[in-house]
């Protein structure tokens, strides 16, 4: 059933005319390739308690590299340590994020994956306001195609409606799992 038409929950600035639709695995997943997105202190607590359960679907680079070097990092991207890259991808990138593999196995896709990530393309100013990250908008540099308003004619109002309830439910202070 389509969705478009409906308010989106969160006030996008740019969603009257931005554009996006995720093909992968059509792309590789090549959003994580060097991606390092920053994690949230509940969402390193969820990670960490589980890691072994995602230690085996990890490239086997990227397992000894966790293994020897743990998976977050001492870089910090909007007061957050970063997870660390292996072989130029996240290390939990494996023909997809590892994350996302285990928590679909458990009926709940974006159960460990961090916001950071659940989030793409959506993005937020310092001063708050949200936006599509998209060529041509706030300067926006990095070249992936799927960022290219032409490339779909597809209205991020329709593909974004999950990301950005997600994000709206969050801001609420609401826990994973508990119903938006
Ligand atoms: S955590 Fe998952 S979605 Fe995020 S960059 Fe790593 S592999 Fe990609």
């Amino acid at each position: 059933m389509s969705t478009s038409g409906k308010k989106l929950p969160l006030a996008i600035e740019n969603i009257e005319t931005a554009t996006f639709d995720c093909v992968f695995p059509r792309c590789g997943g090549i959003c994580c390739k060097n991606g390092r997105p920053p994690v949230e202190p509940d969402e390193r607590e969820r990670i960490e308690k589980n890691l072994e359960r995602f230690l085996p679907h990890l490239r086997p680079s990227a397992r000894a590299h966790v293994e020897k070097h743990g998976w977050l990092t001492k870089r910090v991207k909007r007061g957050n340590p970063v997870i660390a890259v292996e072989g130029g991808w996240c290390v939990f990138a494996n023909e997809g994020c590892t994350f996302q593999k285990v928590g679909m196995a458990e009926g709940e896709p974006w159960k460990y994956k961090p916001s950071a990530c659940i989030r793409f393309p959506l993005d937020q100013a310092k001063d708050g306001t949200w936006y599509v990250r998209q060529w041509g908008h706030r300067g926006e540099a990095w070249d992936l195609f799927c960022l290219n308003p032409k490339e779909s004619p597809r209205p991020a109002s329709e593909s974004l409606r999950d990301e950005a309830s997600f994000m709206k439910h969050k801001a609420s202070g609401a826990s994973r799992g508990e119903s938006p």
